[in-house]
């Protein structure tokens, strides 16, 4: 087990709970032979911490008393639900036993990417489900746990979730600076979603960034150009993690019961609503790419 970084005091850890509803599988034996749980956790939780938060802006009024992992046989990846003073994780046994050549690298990923959705905000509930699934990716990413099949695309809509929004992200990290991914979780804290905050970090509409994200990642394709190493209005950009086969053609079938004010061209959606207050309402977010 490689030495923990130390865990800022200031970082609520909550207490963990562990329930395995098939100790005889396969993928339990799997897990327990590669996972330490607790270390786990707690890893997937600083990073979410790290990334989504500073000292400073970590949530205090409210601080999350436990998550509930549960591993169990079961179609698909992971889903996290519940309320805000209850979270679960479902893993599933047949995943890990799917990914067992990379078992854990994948379950830590995996984590991550769950716990991130116990921490991050949701804009009042109404955060593209695609931009929620790209920044629990992100924050995998961030943490060097991204598979290998993971691989930058320019194809599609920047909020096709998950790896694909991911790396945009990323990239938007790189260009406009470290902690920019930080700040538009903090934006979405106490606002509904609107797509200029955007425009608010960076100075462009999210469309424009996408489209000069696209055309960096196509110009990098082609034969003897450095690999994602391009100058853009006069700024030079920084590499960037452009590594990745693509072993498969993943399909993202994320959940996007969260899919509300999309990005879009329409100006009316939501444009600054303010709430006090945040629900305990149950939310439910599936995970069930493939990852593999
Ligand atoms: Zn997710």
């Amino acid at each position: 087990m490689p030495p923990t970084a130390p865990i800022p005091p200031s970082w609520p850890i909550p207490k963990f709970d562990l329930r395995v509803e098939d100790l005889g599988h396969e993928g339990a034996s799997i897990f327990f032979d590669v996972i330490n749980p607790i270390a786990a956790l707690r890893e997937a939780v600083t990073a979410s911490f790290k990334w989504l938060y500073t000292p400073e802006t970590a949530p205090t009024k409210y601080v999350l008393p436990m998550i509930l992992l549960v591993l169990k046989p079961m179609e698909g990846v992971a889903h996290t639900f519940g309320t805000q003073s209850h979270k679960e994780i479902h893993f599933s046994l047949d995943h890990i036993v799917n990914s067992k050549n990379r078992a854990r690298e994948e379950i830590i990923g995996v984590l991550v990417h769950e716990v991130v959705h116990c921490y991050q905000y949701d804009a009042l509930e109404t955060c593209p489900g695609g931009l929620i699934e790209g920044i629990a990716d992100f924050v995998r990413l961030h943490e060097g746990l991204e598979p290998p099949h993971w691989k930058r695309v320019h194809t599609g809509e920047w909020d096709a979730g998950y790896q694909t929004t991911a790396y945009f992200l990323d990239w938007i990290e790189i260009r406009y600076g470290e902690g920019t991914i930080r700040e538009l979780n903090g934006w979405m804290k106490e606002r509904k979603y609107h797509r200029r905050v955007f425009k608010e970090l960076t100075g462009r509409p999210v469309r424009k960034l996408w489209k000069i994200y696209c055309a960096q990642l196509a110009a990098a394709e082609v034969p003897g150009k450095p690999a994602f190493k391009a100058v853009v209005d006069g700024e030079t950009e920084h590499g960037g993690h452009l590594v990745g086969e693509d072993l498969d053609n993943t399909t993202v079938e994320g959940d996007t019961r969260l899919l509300v004010g999309e990005d879009s061209d329409n100006p009316s959606v939501d444009e600054n609503s303010e709430s006090e207050g945040e629900g305990d309402n149950w939310l439910v977010i599936d995970d069930e790419q493939p990852d593999l």
